[in-house]
């Protein structure tokens, strides 16, 4: 359990000697026990207010003074020794913990520092934990669960696309895109509720149709938000593609194709599963550079993606691999094999409906495009495939349906190479950064909570509605009416639009268990 009623202390400079060295304490106490050995110069002072400021003080008078106050003095060691320090004090709830917040600035040597915070903690600070400052921040409401792991982002950012990712995220963007879809879905759960309660009564309810509709609706947009938004973890200047598909669909022949001489060479085989391990290449694509990952196939993943899909079952299957390379990607190349789709119905359906949960950006690659079925030429097979490939990528999703480029390609022959290479450039928008006023970043784990919430809000559509077999008789009007809900497990629509708000409030922090928070604020350092 976090704690935020006690006064926590740490350094939150980095540990090592420096021009200043920067203490900080925050909770009720945090003034007075600087108090203790504080001794101001000159003729400042500690104003009288920021004695009596405290969390509950958000009233029009607290607006009114100052958000902070510096005071220059003396901090006494012991009775004969004092070093010069600058006291800096941040009343709540202005601060950033919403608590009294103290900072000492302070000549920076370890050993004085560790002496101070000694003397903080005899006085009655505790130790602060690793990202305890923030953890506070978000507990008291001043930032919500993406803002915070955006401070940690921005303190690790490697790059300037990193940097600029991360302060897309702490300027509350997706939170704010975030909030719009989960009213959206808080709504749609209303009227669904509504239909349950009114099951056996002549009360008009939403027609299953109708639900069906606005669940594909809120996917597409969660997709959409997803796919165009830049990965918070974007390292340097290099791009993380990543290969993804069932074994034997041709992944490892790709990367060779694509990596040429440059990366490792990935084992090619005709046992499936044989890539066990990720392997990676730079590759040099004049405007961009990236780092193209083979990751281990999805197995099992693609089979059960379209009807459980969420990242954490994924891990259970052992998939966690995958899901962290495609939770962490720039761009997916998902593969499928030409012969397969062309012949088989259901196995485009499958890929389409597992495109079109993923919250990532995505290329189609139709690959073995050099063999035939059915007596067809290869010609006529990767045309059947494309076409199968489309129309059931356009029955999966909506009107709003986001478009998936679809490559053809032969890895074995070299056809369709460049077209691939073009398409990846697109889809990497030349590697920059986007400075949009409204460009959205998120983090690997808020890509697992986009595509957990996605896939649920499709098992929530294809309940309600055929997006997948039909549960329903089907009202075809748009209309209120109860046509079409008396055969539905209409509790299972609900239950699915529960599970998508579950995913979209890991996000902001809303429905966040405590275990995924102390997780998060674990990763923090000490101070932050
Ligand atoms: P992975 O398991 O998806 O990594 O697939 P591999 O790259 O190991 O390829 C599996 C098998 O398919 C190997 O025998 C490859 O030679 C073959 N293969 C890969 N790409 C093509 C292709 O474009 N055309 C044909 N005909 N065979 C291919």
């Amino acid at each position: 359990m976090i704690d935020t009623l006690d006064t926590i202390v740490a350094l939150s400079s980095p540990d090592g000697r420096a021009g200043r060295a920067i203490i900080r304490l925050s909770g009720p106490r945090a003034i007075d026990i600087v108090r203790g050995s504080f001794r101001p110069t000159g003729g400042d002072a500690l104003p009288a207010q920021i004695h009596h400021s405290n969390n509950s003080s958000a009233s029009s008078g607290a607006a009114a003074s100052p958000a902070w106050h510096a005071v220059e003095g003396r901090w006494q060691l012991s009775d004969s020794a004092a070093v010069p320090v600058l006291l800096l004090v941040m009343p709540g709830p202005r601060s950033y913990t919403r608590q009294d917040v103290a900072e000492l600035h302070l000549p920076g040597n370890p050993l004085l520092c560790r002496a101070v915070i000694s003397q903080l903690v005899e006085a009655g600070a505790r130790p602060a934990a690793p990202g305890e400052f923030t953890a506070r921040a978000f507990l008291n409401g001043r930032l919500d669960l993406a803002q915070a792991e955006a401070v940690m982002a921005i303190i690790n950012a490697a790059g300037e696309r990193a940097l600029t990712a991360a302060e897309h995220l702490l300027a509350g963007r997706l939170s704010a895109r975030i909030e719009e879809i989960i009213d959206r879905v808080r709504l749609l759960l209303a009227e669904v509720e509504l239909a349950i309660d009114f099951a056996h009564e002549e009360v008009p309810t939403v027609s299953g149709e109708a639900i069906r509709r606005r669940a594909l609706e809120a996917r597409d947009a969660i997709v959409e938000l997803g796919r165009s938004a830049t990965a918070v973890e974007a390292t340097g200047s290099n791009l993380r593609v990543v290969l993804v598909g069932r074994p034997n669909v041709g992944k490892s022949s790709l990367f060779n194709a694509l990596a040429g001489g440059d990366g490792q060479r990935a084992i090619v085989s005709d046992i499936p599963g044989t890539t066990r391990d990720e392997l990676r290449a730079t590759i040099d694509m004049g405007d961009v550079r990236l780092v193209l990952s083979d990751t281990a196939g999805l197995e099992e993943a693609a089979a059960t993606i379209e009807s459980s899909a969420s990242a954490e079952r994924l891990r259970q299957a052992g998939q966690g691999r995958t899901a962290e390379a495609l939770a962490r990607a720039e761009l997916v190349l998902m593969v499928v094999e030409s012969p397969r789709l062309a012949a088989d119905s259901a196995a485009a359906e499958d890929v389409a409906s597992l495109s079109a949960n993923l919250a990532a950006p995505l290329v189609l690659v139709v690959n073995k495009a050099d063999e035939s079925c059915h007596g067809a030429s290869a010609a006529e097979t990767a045309e059947r495939a494309v076409r199968a490939i489309n129309r059931a990528v356009a029955s999966s999703g909506d009107c709003a349906a986001p478009a998936v480029p679809v490559v053809v390609t032969s890895a074995r022959t070299g056809q369709g190479l460049d077209d691939l290479r073009q398409a990846m450039r697109e889809a990497l928008g030349g590697g920059r950064v986007d400075r949009a006023a409204d460009a959205v970043s998120v983090s690997a784990r808020h890509r697992r909570c986009l595509d957990d919430a996605a896939a649920a809000l499709w098992r929530a559509a294809r309940a309600s509605g055929h997006a997948g077999g039909g549960i329903s008789d089907g009202a075809a009007d748009d209309g209120a009416g109860q046509a079409g809900w008396s055969h539905l497990p209409v509790e299972l629509v609900a239950l699915e639009l529960r599970e998508a708000l579950d995913a979209l409030g890991e996000i902001t922090g809303r429905t966040s268990p405590q275990a995924v928070l102390e997780e998060i604020f674990g990763r923090f350092c000490i101070g932050k």
